[in-house]
């Protein structure tokens, strides 16, 4: 690294790889007003339209009237509240575990988890394509840190076989890859961690709420919830609140109670989130969420088949995350930047996200977004996307 702050934020510019801010105001729905302008929002992960969803706002003022603003403290200390308690008896019940436990945010939950469950001596197999905040926990650990290609069974057979230890070994992967918007294979990872006594994690950041009969995650969907040893997932994105949990067994609860440090050593969630995300799962829970699920996968399959008959790569998506295949950081940064020109609001993503090469406009659905709008977002994809040669 350059001695100097200026020169560093330089040589971001010149690679196209600097990072701004951009305000959206109002409130979060399937159309936001960015720049002063109304524009049809698809980079968001509020899947289901929750953050906005009136049941869900009057659950979250009703509880700060109640029990006010913030819990004070952390949960070890007199952060514990009736919400808490309620909120993870809710989540356990709604997982079907013996237990779980809440964390102040998905990147807090997993850079608490990782680092409580593997040590000095342990070895943690991680998919090259996980989420920052596992490689975060993996690198905090000190554990050995093994990294298999994505989704590549055989060789993660051949490295746990590689390296063999009389510690712990844990297998961890994101249910639904959030840059690539495919499901990890948790049949066969479960096979796996069978097979070598590993522990196995999944991350259903974006599966939460989602995916499945019941929205219950990528284990549900994929018949295997209950050989999953922690199941994570988060409370902010298609629950539409704000936070993170892990369901897991009443022993690795009481486990990650005295162990997981951002866990231990930050003050607990406040009211507000705690019954937004309650209200969030009995609707999830719930004939009206069976509904906004499926038209959210109607909305994603009509995405994909339209962009892929206009010739984009939407690199195996198989969920409510889309990417377009770019692969150059300026291309991706003037593709995103054109469509907000035109109305449309969709990220580009570029390293250090996703590896040099691979850039990619990530649209993500919701179920409030329109049949219409989606088909007039592709046609005007297609000829942006042709001005710049990437169909
Ligand atoms: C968003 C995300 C996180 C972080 O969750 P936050 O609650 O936003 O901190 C963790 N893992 C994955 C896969 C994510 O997509």
């Amino acid at each position: 690294m350059s001695g100097s702050i200026a020169d560093e934020l330089e040589e971001l510019r010149r690679q196209g790889l600097h990072r701004r801010l951009r305000l959206v105001a109002g409130s979060q729905g399937s159309r936001v007003t960015v720049a002063g302008r109304e524009v049809l929002l698809l980079c968001s992960n509020n899947y289901l339209g929750l953050a906005d969803h009136p049941r869900l706002k009057e659950a979250a003022v009703r509880a700060t009237e109640r029990f006010g603003t913030g819990s004070g403290a952390s949960r070890l200390v007199s952060g514990t509240m009736e919400l808490h308690e309620a909120l993870e008896e809710r989540l356990a019940r709604f997982k079907g575990t013996e237990a779980a436990l809440l964390f102040n945010s998905g990147y807090a939950a997993n850079s608490g988890i990782i680092p409580a469950l593997a040590g000095k001596g342990d070895v943690i197999f991680s998919d090259r394509l996980n989420h920052a905040s596992i490689v975060d926990g993996a690198l905090l650990s000190r554990a050995k840190f093994v990294r298999y290609p994505h989704n590549d069974v055989a060789a993660l057979r051949r490295l746990l076989e590689a390296n063999p230890t009389t510690g712990r070994r844990l297998i961890v992967t994101d249910g639904v890859f959030s840059m690539d918007g495919d499901v990890a294979p948790l049949r066969e990872l479960a096979a796996l961690k069978r097979e070598f006594g590993a522990l196995l994690m999944v991350d259903d950041a974006h599966g939460t709420g989602v995916l499945g009969g019941g929205g219950r995650g990528s284990g549900e969907m994929l018949g295997v919830a209950q050989e999953i040893d922690l199941q994570m997932g988060t409370l902010g994105k298609a629950l539409g609140s704000f936070g993170a949990y892990v369901a897991a067994s009443r022993e690795l609860v009481e486990y990650l109670v005295n162990r997981a440090r951002s866990f231990i050593f930050s003050t607990s969630l406040p009211p507000a989130v705690l019954a937004a995300a309650l209200a969030a799962i009995g609707l999830v829970d719930s004939p009206e969420g069976e509904e906004l699920r499926r038209r959210l996968d109607r909305n994603a399959r009509l995405f994909r088949e339209a962009a892929a008959g206009a010739g984009f790569d939407t690199m195996g998506s198989a969920t409510q995350i889309v990417p377009l295949f770019v692969g150059g950081a300026e291309e991706a940064m003037t593709f995103t930047a054109r469509l907000l020109d035109k109305g449309i609001f969709a990220q580009g993503i570029r390293p250090p996200t996703v590896p040099a090469g691979t850039c990619r406009l990530r649209c993500t659905f919701m179920a409030t977004h329109g049949e219409e709008e989606i088909l007039r977002a592709v046609g005007v994809m297609e000829r942006v996307g042709r001005d710049l040669g990437v169909v």
